[in-house]
């Protein structure tokens, strides 16, 4: 994904001017293959954006997403349905996602015949395979949606994601909705079947938990931008971006080694609106260590520690732009 740009009009008629929500505002990102990138950030930093954007359920304003060495970003619906099978998201709420007239099999059957594979024989044996892997009985084939429980529907909702073995699996919050006893098993669920069929996979969340527990890499969203990103271990043990920061030091935690539960910082004011214009860094409003320049100059996500650990702030680059602290070389510090 390359400066990815999704702004929508909102606002009333009535009082003159519409406004511009600036749900995704430039970001950049990679999912390798086979790679689980965690996209963790606050409730409205336009996470849930950039992932519907990738599964090109939302139209981006520009920028380009690349999937499979293939441009995606411009494509007509009807060029796009070939690729359909290779991108399947699973929402947080799988009430509302799994059609409440349908029955388990039918609902994981459906993408297969959508997409005419295989003889109905086949197709049988798949949806017992995958309800198999997800760790549903094959009893519950006949029954429908409001007849299982909150983990059994997100499983129904992973199987039906994974019948058509997509190369990329975008997971918005899907144990958000869910009791913390049964959101361990799902996510293990995912990790198994991630291991076993090799699908990268965007897994989008605010819970640091989870995205520690999940992640191979994460990336950190702010206001419509990716703050920070690195390997998950090193993000818990070295984080950059004074948000992270942040953000890491109100978790707490049992490990001493890790940033998590190290003295909190406390960010001064809320969220803003992504309604708001804001010059300069994102976050200079809330920053606890803002410089003049971070009011008048976005930061570029630069290489900090190395090209696999980077961060957009002003405070790890030089006074010409150029990154102070770069490929490893933290002797220039
Ligand atoms: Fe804080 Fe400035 Fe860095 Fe933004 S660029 S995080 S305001 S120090
Ligand atoms: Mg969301």
């Amino acid at each position: 994904v390359s400066n990815l740009v999704k702004h929508f009009q909102s606002g009333s008629r009535l009082g003159g001017g519409r406004t511009v929500v600036r749900a995704v505002d430039g970001v950049d990102l990679t999912i390798g293959r086979g790679e689980i990138l965690g996209l963790v950030g606050e409730s409205g930093s336009g996470k849930s954006t950039v992932g519907s954007c990738i599964a090109r359920l939302t139209q981006p304003s520009s920028g380009t997403i690349r999937l499979l060495g293939r441009d995606i970003s411009t494509l007509s619906r009807r060029e796009m349905r070939p690729l359909r099978s290779e991108v399947h998201v699973v929402f947080q709420d799988p009430y509302s996602s799994l059609n409440p007239r349908m029955t388990v099999g039918q609902i994981v059957t459906e993408p297969l015949r959508q997409h005419r594979r295989g003889t109905r024989a086949e197709r049988n044996r798949i949806v017992s395979d995958m309800l198999e892997r997800t760790g549903l009985s094959l009893e519950l084939v006949g029954r429908f949606p409001h007849e299982l429980s909150g983990g059994q529907r997100q499983r129904v909702a992973l199987a039906r994601a994974l019948v058509l073995g997509p190369s990329l699996v975008i997971a918005d919050e899907p144990v958000s909705a869910l009791d913390v006893s049964v959101q361990a098993s799902i996510l293990n669920v995912i990790l198994d079947l991630q291991i076993d069929l090799g699908f990268s996979c965007l897994f989008i969340t605010h819970d640091l938990s989870v995205v520690e527990f999940i992640s191979d890499r994460i990336a950190v969203m702010y206001l419509g931008k990716i703050v920070e990103t690195a390997t998950r271990a090193e993000l818990f043990r070295d984080p950059q971006h004074p948000y992270t920061q942040a953000l890491l030091s109100a978790a707490p935690t049992a490990d001493p080694s890790s940033a998590r539960g190290r003295e909190r910082i406390i960010l001064s004011g809320d969220l803003p609106s992504p309604t708001e214009e804001i010059s300069g860094c994102p976050f200079h409003a809330r920053c606890p260590v803002a410089i003049d320049r971070c009011t008048n100059e976005v930061p570029l996500l630069l290489g900090v520690t190395g090209p696999d650990h980077q961060s957009a702030c002003h405070l790890v680059t030089a006074e010409n732009g150029a990154p102070l602290i770069n490929q490893g070389d933290k002797n220039l510090v």
